[in-house]
């Protein structure tokens, strides 16, 4: 049934193996993150079985569904107050700026008997999660190792997700500064310093990556095949593993231009139109409800998006050399906001093939 996202595993697992592998080779383990993928547990297992160290998510509902996987799993978000049970219960580890949570982890995981092991985020500028000074972080650290099931693995910076800060040397040399910082005070030793997300690939394919980072937690770039920092597609990687299929409902010679006075459309845009006269316009089933119009490449040659609405969306097919017909698949290309959209949307369908 379309619309469905074909998920090619095969594709998935090769670059899996290809980046942990590169990235292993320097030292460095990789948590491979499923939250892209709303933590389908196949595409996780195919993960876990080509070189994932650890598998990590920003949702506990997506971790829980992996529960039976055996292998070390992170909670990516900071956790909420009031989820600190199921954070210990379905994670292994989390990544964590707040005290007060980590506290309520810590009386949590005394109460099940277990450990668990934590993450302090630095923000090295992003703006996102994060101690922001040395001061705070001492000051809560000291606390922190006081807790008795709480086991501090190590520090963690994330960017190019709020700020758009590009991960340079310098970051990276001020993570593993802080590092030795927090070893030398306090004097523990810190397993992880995890040096941030698809977009500290550049640094690792130029082979800029200082020594001392040890982890990097990758989605996008396993699933899409790219870096986030430049946005550049990774040599030897796929960037078509998960295709977008939907089928076309109308099929009309139709003006270019609309006809009336003209306000906003559905979503308070004003539309901009350019007259190209009468064009061959396809109607497909799927909108903006499931899917992010602008990160989609048609893959039918000579087709162009034109615009959506919720349920459906319109394209110019007068220069597609195929012989098209109402119930034609039109296939498209998949950014990240895509993927992310039609993962989590219940009118996709997903068909994973092996
Ligand atoms: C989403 C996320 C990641 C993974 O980012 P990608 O760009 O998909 O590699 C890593 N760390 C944190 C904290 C995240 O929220």
């Amino acid at each position: 049934m379309y619309p469905r996202v074909m998920i090619d595993l095969n594709k998935i697992s090769h670059n899996t193996k290809y980046i942990t592998g590169i990235c292993r080779e320097m030292g460095i383990e990789i948590a491979a993150v499923t939250k892209v993928v709303c933590g389908n547990v196949e595409i996780a297992q195919a993960m876990v079985e080509n070189g994932a160290r650890y598998i990590a998510d920003s949702r506990i509902e997506n971790l829980k569904k992996l529960d039976h996987l055996n292998i070390e799993k992170w909670l990516l978000r900071l956790p909420m107050i009031e989820q600190v049970q199921d954070v210990v219960r379905f994670s292994d580890l989390s990544l964590n700026s707040e005290i007060s949570t980590i506290s309520a982890i810590n009386e949590c995981a005394r109460e099940i008997k277990k450990k668990h092991k934590i993450i302090l985020m630095v923000d090295l500028g992003d703006l996102r999660e994060g101690y922001f000074t040395l001061g705070d972080l001492f000051y809560d650290l000291e606390k922190i190792l006081e807790m008795d099931n709480i086991i501090v693995s190590g520090i963690g910076v994330n960017l190019t997700c709020y700020g758009a800060v590009i991960p340079e040397l310098e970051q990276m040399n001020e993570l593993i500064d802080i590092a030795a910082k927090i070893e030398n005070r306090f004097e523990i030793k810190l397993d992880i310093i995890s040096g941030g997300n698809s977009s500290s690939l550049p640094l690792i394919l130029d082979g800029k990556m200082p020594k001392g980072i040890n982890n990097l937690r990758l989605g996008d770039s396993i699933i899409i095949g790219r870096e986030t920092a430049y946005c550049k597609v990774i040599p030897n990687m796929f960037n078509d593993a998960m295709i977008l299929e939907a089928q076309i409902i109308e099929l009309k010679d139709k003006p270019s231009a609309p006809i009336g006075n003209t306000g906003v459309d559905v979503f308070g845009q004003k539309p901009v139109f350019i007259n190209k006269g009468i064009r061959k316009k396809a109607i497909v089933a799927i909108g903006k409800q499931d899917v992010e119009i602008d990160d989609l490449t048609p893959l039918n040659l000579g087709v162009e998006i034109l615009g959506a609405s919720s349920d459906h969306l319109i394209l110019d097919v007068t220069d597609c050399c195929e012989d098209l017909y109402t119930g034609s698949v039109i296939r498209f290309k998949m950014g990240y906001t895509a993927t992310l959209r039609t993962m989590t949307s219940q009118y996709v369908n997903k068909v994973i093939h092996k």
